[in-house]
């Protein structure tokens, strides 16, 4: 393709909603979008803790503000570790949504862990999820990158940088062999340090996203995406370097 239709994306890949039990009440899909499209991004992923169920809202949300916003769940696996799969397509998440929920078990005690809201584009309340979606599935690292990948997913290890519900802080290390197709550091870490010292000189590219569970938080890190479009193959293509496209990082120091 001609290298002058390509140009840069500002993306913000993890992002949590109401849904999520930690998630911040004023984090409805549509208040998610329209801060999302304040501060400048171009592309976000909509990443609850093992549900997809508020994504739909923010999509139709996005569609309408020209934001676009990826299908996204972070899936805890059985060894407690957090792995961002992000889709293309609604109808893929749902049914990664559906193999998680066959793998996850225990219902919510919201005043112990938080509610649990679904809601539509227009903040109005569809129903709370019962289950416990902060728990780990009955879903191995190896099984999971592998469903992720088999539904056509892009699998992110989490916050490679943190000390609890990372790939790194449950095994100690990142195995060569679980064909990931990124990590992720958190807004506390340096993307360009990571190779260093959390992939011990592996060759996985690396991102940065908010992780953002309140709204002043969405955009305080986020990866730039050099590419034609925005859409999860160009992604694909930023993320390995090819024909022209590519990553780089960005720390936006909020007020
Ligand atoms: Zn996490
Ligand atoms: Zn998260």
């Amino acid at each position: 393709m001609d290298e002058k239709h390509l140009r840069m994306y500002r993306a913000d890949l993890h992002i949590h909603t109401c849904l999520s039990p930690c998630g911040d009440w004023d984090m409805t899909p549509r208040a998610v979008v329209e801060t999302s499209a304040e501060k400048k991004l171009d592309i976000i992923a909509v990443t609850d803790h093992n549900t997809v169920e508020n994504v739909e809202a923010a999509m139709e949300r996005g569609r309408q503000l020209g934001l676009v916003v990826l299908p996204g769940m972070e899936i805890c696996s059985q060894e407690e570790a957090h792995v961002l799969a992000l889709f293309d397509h609604m109808d893929k998440a749902l049914s990664m949504q559906t193999y998680v929920y066959d793998h996850l078990d225990g219902d919510n005690l919201p005043d112990v862990f938080g509610y649990q809201v679904v809601a539509n584009a227009l903040d109005e309340v569809i129903s709370q999820n019962p289950r416990m979606l902060i728990g780990a599935t009955r879903i191995n690292l190896n099984d999971l990158i592998k469903k992720i990948h088999e539904m056509g997913g892009l699998a992110i290890a989490a916050h490679i940088d943190k000390k609890a519900y990372s790939i790194p802080s449950q095994l100690g290390f990142i195995p060569p062999d679980l064909h990931l197709d990124a990590v992720e550091v958190s807004f506390r870490a340096r993307p360009e340090d990571a190779g260093k010292t959390l992939l011990m000189g592996m060759a996985i590219p690396c991102i940065t996203s908010s992780d953002a569970h309140f709204p002043n938080e969405i955009g305080r890190v986020s990866t730039k995406f050099y590419m034609a479009e925005p859409t999860m193959a160009e992604m694909r293509l930023a993320l390995k370097g090819k024909e022209g496209r590519y990553v780089m990082y960005s720390k936006k120091v909020e007020p």
